[in-house]
């Protein structure tokens, strides 16, 4: 079929360049030790910072949720689809990330596409880093807004750009804790301008949300900050351990979303069970602090474990460990040389991140044990010495 002759071209293309991903299927859940094709391989390859997405409790908290609620919502949440978990969900959020309303998606992807299109069009001015996740790059473009992409974490720059903007509505956007980097946004600086300027500042904290702040209340929390101006994501997915996420601000903001956002009107909500799932999480979140402290020691053994490896460490206190490599090649070696002595650690490699910078990206969680990391890092001084 003609049609299909350039598809098999760009695939034997991406092939060829090591740009071919493949997916991987794993047999057991979510964990550090988990199982693919028969094999036992030790993962360091999840968001599931707190390890609560194969937790028994958890489980145990969708098993009960299923039997009161069935398995699906039925509609939109416009329609007939929004249920009493929902809202109870909500509230919760709201209050736990210290905001006065919240909304619900059921991802966090849909979550950023849904945002920026209902708050800025044409006439209006986006200033995103550089290194934003992709989601907020692709609600970026649905605003059909003015995109100013600004170098990763340059409040100068930044400043520059909004100066320099004659639009009447601005957002600025940030991912709080990037999810290839692992480090964390300038949150003050980027509030002083947005208050500045009269811009909205909207904060994704997929990676912070469970993860950073007392009780796990997330980056805002973390950093003591509060104000209208944020529009806070947070995901639940990733430390939360289920799926979705929610969107944070004024009472006013949620108002217009729950009347404007594309992504949250024309879906199907999210199943109740889940929604009461993740209430039981929250609770979770909040009495694991010791995880949490636990958390950081496991990061400062990994990169005490990886000092004098031939390869880069950028700065990065959080659970995302990044591997500098450089060549996609390379990178792709390197995960196969670790498979074979049973780790798993993903290769991540351009467009996801820039060319030339292609990497090993690790992920520790609290329900990593410190033998595990170290048994990481003790591999990975193996391979470095042998390249
Ligand atoms: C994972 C992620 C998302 C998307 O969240 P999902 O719930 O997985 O769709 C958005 N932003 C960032 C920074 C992420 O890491």
């Amino acid at each position: 079929m003609p049609i299909y002759d350039s598809l098999k071209q760009s695939l034997a293309d991406l092939q060829s360049q090591s740009l071919l991903r493949q997916r991987r299927i794993v047999d057991s859940p979510c964990g550090p030790e988990i199982e693919i094709g028969g094999r036992r391989l030790l993962a360091f390859a999840s968001n599931d910072y707190l390890g609560l997405a194969g937790k028994p409790a958890l489980a145990t908290a969708a098993q009960k949720a299923a039997k009161r609620w069935g398995a699906g919502a039925g509609a939109s949440h416009l329609v007939s689809g929004h249920y009493s978990a929902h809202d109870a969900l909500e509230k919760r959020l709201a209050e736990f990330v210290g905001l006065p309303a919240a909304i619900s998606f059921s991802t966090g992807y849909m979550a950023n596409i849904a945002v920026m299109p209902a708050l800025l069009s044409r006439n209006d001015a986006i200033f995103a880093d550089r290194v934003n996740h992709a989601s907020l790059v692709d609600g970026a473009l649905l605003a059909r807004a003015e995109l100013h992409r600004y170098p990763h974490g340059d409040l100068k720059a930044l400043e520059g750009a909004l100066i320099a903007s004659g639009s009447r509505r601005k957002l600025i956007v940030s991912d709080t804790v990037f999810s290839m980097d692992g480090d964390v946004a300038p949150l003050a600086g980027l509030l002083e301008l947005a208050e500045r300027f009269d811009a909205w500042l909207l904060l994704d904290d997929a990676h912070g949300f469970g993860v950073l702040g007392p009780q796990g209340r997330g980056a805002l929390a973390e950093a003591g900050l509060q104000s209208e101006r944020i529009i806070y994501m947070g995901t639940l997915g990733k430390a939360a351990g289920v799926a979705g996420a929610f969107v944070a601000g004024s009472q006013d903001l949620v108002d217009w979303l729950v009347n404007t956002a594309r992504a949250y009107i024309f879906t199907t909500a999210a199943p109740p069970m889940l929604a009461e799932t993740l209430l039981a999480a929250v609770d979770l979140i909040e009495q694991a602090d010791t995880q949490r402290a636990y958390l950081q020691k496991l990061i400062a053994a990994f990169r005490h474990g990886m000092q004098g490896t031939r390869w880069t460490l950028p700065d990065s206190r959080t659970a995302i460990q990044p591997v500098i490599v450089g060549d996609n090649a390379e990178v792709l070696a390197l995960a196969r040389a670790l498979d074979d002595a049973g780790f798993w650690v993903p290769a991540i490699r351009p467009p996801t991140v820039p060319a030339g910078s292609a990497r090993l990206r690790v992920s520790l969680t609290a329900a990593h044990t410190l033998k595990q990391v170290q048994a990481l890092t003790a591999a990975l001084q193996t391979l470095s010495a042998a390249a």
